[in-house]
């Protein structure tokens, strides 16, 4: 077998995702399941003997079926313990489907995901078996859109946003940027809150400061929250919380049973930052 097929059949057999130009994650590949470009992106899933079944988008790892609740409950509920009465929720991006059940796993009156790539809902069907039953839930209602003309094009309020999007490239740039945030807060209820991920601590701490920057000329109350998630850059991830109300601490409701990540211990250590991002965000 020459060096190039060599190499070919090793980039087949192994699914790489470069944090840096000299280090990132490999996944072996026990199977290549999906791999398709979208109107929007390149959706790959491929079968890892650890991680089970992985989903990449344009080579960065979305979430895998080991690893995914550690960023799907502390992303969700953090917002739900301290909201007053969270009936209408929205999620831009998600189209995996975990943020939609874990909010569903309260007396919601209905969640809206907004999802620009139809493909990724059939892939996400296909493969993540927690998508189908979660959009089955008479209360979910999937919009196929981009999530900037959506919430610029929709009348509806919202008690908590969730921006789930995918890293800020491509088709998910237009849901970092101040102009989105800005339009965001124009569809909150009172005592509205806003959470998103806003990547690595380690890797985009830049970028986290930049953010907030603007974030605090939008919103008087803004606090960073960090968790792990073993298969994202460096180990660790950063989410902002977002309200001119509410603060993130007032816990109003239990905890919902079964949950594998998240608790009232863990909510309150999430906001305690180290030294080296806190230093950085005041
Ligand atoms: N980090 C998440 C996790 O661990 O589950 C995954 C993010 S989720 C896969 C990101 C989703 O945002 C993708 O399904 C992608 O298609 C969607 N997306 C990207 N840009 C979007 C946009 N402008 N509007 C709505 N959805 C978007």
């Amino acid at each position: 077998m020459s060096r190039k097929e060599r190499e070919l059949r090793r980039e087949f057999l192994e699914s790489r995702e470069y944090h840096t130009p000299s280090s990132g994650i490999f996944f072996k590949v026990k199977r290549l399941l999906y791999r398709q470009k979208s109107a929007y992106q390149e959706i790959e899933v491929i079968e890892n003997e650890y991680f089970g079944k992985v989903l990449l988008l344009d080579g960065l790892v979305q979430t895998t079926e080991r690893d995914e609740f550690f960023y799907h409950e502390i992303l969700v509920h953090p917002g739900f313990m301290v909201h007053p009465n969270p009936q209408r929720i929205l999620i831009i991006g998600g189209g995996d489907g975990g943020v939609l059940r874990e909010a569903l796993r309260y007396p919601v009156e209905g969640v809206v995901l907004v999802e620009i790539d139809p493909q990724m809902i059939e892939v996400s069907k296909r493969y993540f078996p927690w998508l189908s039953p979660a959009l089955e839930d008479g209360r979910a209602e999937l919009v196929i859109a981009d999530g900037k003309n959506f919430i610029k094009g929709t009348d509806k309020t919202f008690d908590i946003v969730f921006i789930d999007s995918s890293d800020p490239v491509g088709p998910s740039a237009v849901l970092h940027d101040k102009d989105f945030y800005e339009i965001v807060k124009k569809r909150l209820n009172f005592e509205g809150i806003v959470v998103a991920q806003v990547g690595s601590p380690f890797f985009n701490l830049d970028s986290i400061v930049e953010r907030g920057g603007f974030l605090k000329e939008i919103f008087r109350i803004v606090r960073f929250y960090v968790g792990t998630v073993p298969t994202y850059p460096g180990g660790s991830w950063c989410y902002v919380f977002l309200s001119n109300e509410i603060e993130p601490f007032s816990v109003r409701r239990r905890v919902p049973e079964g949950l594998k990540y998240f608790n009232l211990d863990v909510c309150e250590a999430a906001f305690a930052l180290p030294n080296f991002i806190k230093t950085r965000l005041e």
